[in-house]
């Protein structure tokens, strides 16, 4: 589903005003909280500077950002399509995991449907948004000062040199933040 975003003024007055309109259509990245957000949040509204919108989920995800708890971005997808509903609570439960596509199936899910629903919903499959998560709990375990022996341990990575490849990942994903951050935003001309 394409849907080129307008302007950055425009969006912001979308937010301001909580527009349903742009409801699944854009979302909103908070740089100073590092969450991303539906239009309509409740929430109080960041200050321009501090937002970036994207029109999928899965950029805002690649970006850095979590889902907010207020809002719940992921959640219209969820109730509207079962699979996806089960597989987000599943990830939720266990987000150290390293998510295969034998655990997909062993969930007694399709794959190539899981792949088709996660790519329509979000710009994203399941795999990588499970990927992505793991890093960043990883990531999140060290930034609060956790040693990096709990880290690894917690985010079940197999082995120390596994576990760094995905820091540096990690450290990769924030730096391309600040770069975006500082990029003008990637709206389609
Ligand atoms: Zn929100």
């Amino acid at each position: 589903m394409l849907f080129d975003l307008p302007n950055q003024p425009t969006l912001y007055a979308a937010l301001l005003a909580r527009d349903e309109r742009y409801d699944g259509h854009a979302f909103v990245c908070v740089s100073s909280t590092g969450v991303f957000c539906r239009l309509t949040c409740p929430a109080r509204k960041p200050k321009a500077e501090n937002c970036t919108f994207y029109a999928t989920v899965g950029e805002c995800i690649e970006a850095g950002f979590r889902a907010c708890k207020r809002c719940h971005p992921l959640q219209a997808a969820a109730m509207f399509d079962p699979t996806i509903g089960a597989l987000l609570h599943a990830l939720h439960e266990r987000p150290d995991r390293r998510w295969s596509e034998q655990h997909v199936e062993q969930l007694g899910y399709d794959l190539s449907t899981v792949r088709r629903s996660f790519k329509r919903q979000f710009g994203m499959t399941f795999l990588e948004m499970a990927r992505h998560r793991r890093i960043r709990e990883g990531f999140e375990t060290l930034a609060v000062g956790g040693k990096v022996i709990t880290a690894q341990l917690e985010a079940s990575f197999e082995s120390a040199s596994a576990f760094r490849a995905a820091f540096a990942a990690a450290a990769n994903f924030f730096a391309r933040r600040w770069q975006r951050a500082c990029r003008p935003p990637p709206w389609r001309p």
